[in-house]
């Protein structure tokens, strides 16, 4: 669609829409209009959030011909994604990487000229991983007799985490990723532990394979095995249309959503913290925290839901969209990066990869693409329980908790993590949380509502991707609403 959009049908609409507008134009628009919007800044469309989804709509739009005004809360454009330009190699805090599928990720990314390097080279670095469990270090090579290791007997050399995705993967009843939402599919619209349960397996093996490190949801009881086979068979047709590949950009993901803004003939509004939307019969308002008020024809709403419900929608969001905006969560997650001072898994010869259920959480390498012996920094990805702990404390007692708990495991490490950067994505405003997470029951019941459009405003977000996760997600829900507005 992205390349249909930039070719000569483009054009078409473009000349359509100016002819709109002049007309538009000429009946007087202030004879009709209503007093408030006299006063203030007009645009066509208005987009809430300057991450990849708001902007990407913004993109489209201005290639169309429309007039976009982009309002972000923050002083930076990119939302959930931030690279940290200021430690070694550009660690991302954010979204980190993607796959050769995402088609609008390379589209815009081509168009701008971004460099993406391919991952390949490190990713069998990235899969040792050392396992901790309960401050127990236990070697790969020790793990399938290790008393804790509860996996079926056929199975026991497999790192836990690699078991359930297996599992999934040769259980997946959903062959296409936009499958999730079909009604014949709801039936699957349960916990992962019921799920794993009704197949057999007990508390401790579904402790050990799910949730350890949890990447969806807080624990297997509050997330729908569903939205998990959505991931697994959006993963799995991307590598079966032969994208294998990991990507990232050059000099950090942050370059694209910059490159988005840059191109904007209207520079991002920033500082703008939006909170309250009106939507009228063919006309909305935004509302900043800071008094400002702004006009448009359509507004592009692209907060994720654990922050839109707190804010002021006049007429209010009715029925299941509304108990979507209310209900759907975020999932907890902190990043903390650190640098290493000397390189400690050459002392102790062990994988500098950790992948702990203790506070540690999973701790990663960040290698150079070309030279991958190279360890710049590592990021440790602190998720779900691990998180909310971390949430109730203050930073440095965070940060000093971690890198202790490391120390802790793992004595070659001690004095040797210097702590360059910590991020809760629950504790920012702008996020309360990172990629929402669909409950048991929720996908049957609120599924094909989160994205409708509410009079003049259109949502979008990952949240309300169909067939795409994470960065491609939110791009293809900035394109919906792009879609959406042009009448299409
Ligand atoms: C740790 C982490 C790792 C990830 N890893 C990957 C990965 O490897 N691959 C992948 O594909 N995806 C990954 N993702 C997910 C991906 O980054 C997100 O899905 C995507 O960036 C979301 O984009 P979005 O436009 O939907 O939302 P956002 O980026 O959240 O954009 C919303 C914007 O709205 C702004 N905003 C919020 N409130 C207001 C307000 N009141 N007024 C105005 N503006 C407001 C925010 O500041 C933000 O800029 C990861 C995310 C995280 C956090």
């Amino acid at each position: 669609m992205s390349k249909l959009l930039h070719s000569g049908v483009s054009a078409i609409l473009s000349t359509d829409r100016r002819t709109t507008l002049k007309t538009f134009a000429a009946a007087s628009i202030a004879s009709f209009l209503p007093s408030y919007v006299k006063a203030r800044n007009h645009s066509d469309v208005i987009v809430i959030g300057a991450g990849l989804s708001g902007l990407y709509s913004a993109t489209i739009l201005q290639d169309e011909g429309y007039k976009v005004t982009v309002l972000e809360a923050d002083s930076r454009v990119g939302g959930r994604v931030l690279s940290q330009t200021n430690i070694p190699g550009n660690p991302e805090t954010g979204g980190t990487a993607f796959g050769s599928g995402y088609a609008r990720i390379i589209d815009i990314s081509n168009r701008f000229n971004i460099k993406l390097n391919d991952l390949s080279p490190i990713l069998p670095y990235f899969r040792k991983q050392e396992l901790v469990l309960d401050d127990e270090l236990i070697r790969m090579n020790e793990w399938a007799d290790h008393p804790k290791n509860v996996l079926p007997e056929a199975m026991k050399a497999m790192p836990p985490n690699a078991f359930f995705h297996q599992l999934l993967g040769n259980n997946n009843p959903i062959k296409t990723p936009g499958g999730w939402m079909n009604p014949k599919h709801f039936m699957h619209d349960i916990s992962v532990h019921d799920w794993l349960t009704q197949q057999g397996y007990k508390q401790e093996l579904i402790d050990l394979v799910y949730n350890m490190n949890i990447t969806h949801g807080y624990n297997a009881k509050d997330v729908s095995v569903l939205m998990l086979m959505f991931v697994n068979a959006f993963a799995s047709s991307q590598s079966r249309l032969g994208f294998r590949t990991s990507l990232s950009a050059e000099g950090g993901n942050m370059v694209i959503p910059e490159a988005m803004a840059n191109n904007l003939d209207q520079q991002v509004h920033f500082n703008k913290s939006v909170n309250a939307i009106e939507t009228y019969s063919n006309k909305a308002k935004v509302s900043c925290e800071d008094g400002s008020v702004y006009e448009a024809d359509h507004v592009i709403c692209s907060l994720p839901f654990s922050v839109l419900k707190n804010i002021d929608i006049r007429p209010s969001v009715q029925g299941l969209q509304a108990e979507a905006i209310n209900n759907l969560r975020s999932q907890k997650i902190n990043m903390l990066h650190v640098v290493p001072k000397s390189p400690f898994w050459e002392n102790d010869g062990m994988s500098p990869n950790l992948y702990t259920n203790g506070l540690s959480g999973m701790m990663i390498a960040n290698r150079h693409v070309n030279t991958p012996d190279q360890v710049d920094s590592f990021t440790i990805w602190l998720r779900g329980p691990i998180a909310e702990k971390l949430d109730r404390m203050n930073q440095r007692e965070a940060i000093l908790s971690v890198i202790k708990s490391i120390e802790e495991i793992r004595p070659s490490t001690k004095n040797v993590l210097e702590p360059f950067a910590y991020h809760s994505w629950s504790l920012s405003r702008f996020s309360n949380g990172d990629w929402a997470y669909w409950s048991p029951g929720q996908i049957s019941k609120f599924g094909s509502s989160v994205g409708n459009q509410h009079g003049q405003i259109h949502f979008c977000g990952e949240h309300t991707a169909v067939s795409n996760r994470g960065m491609e997600g939110a791009m293809e829900s900035g394109e919906r609403v792009a879609i959406e507005i042009m009448g299409l």
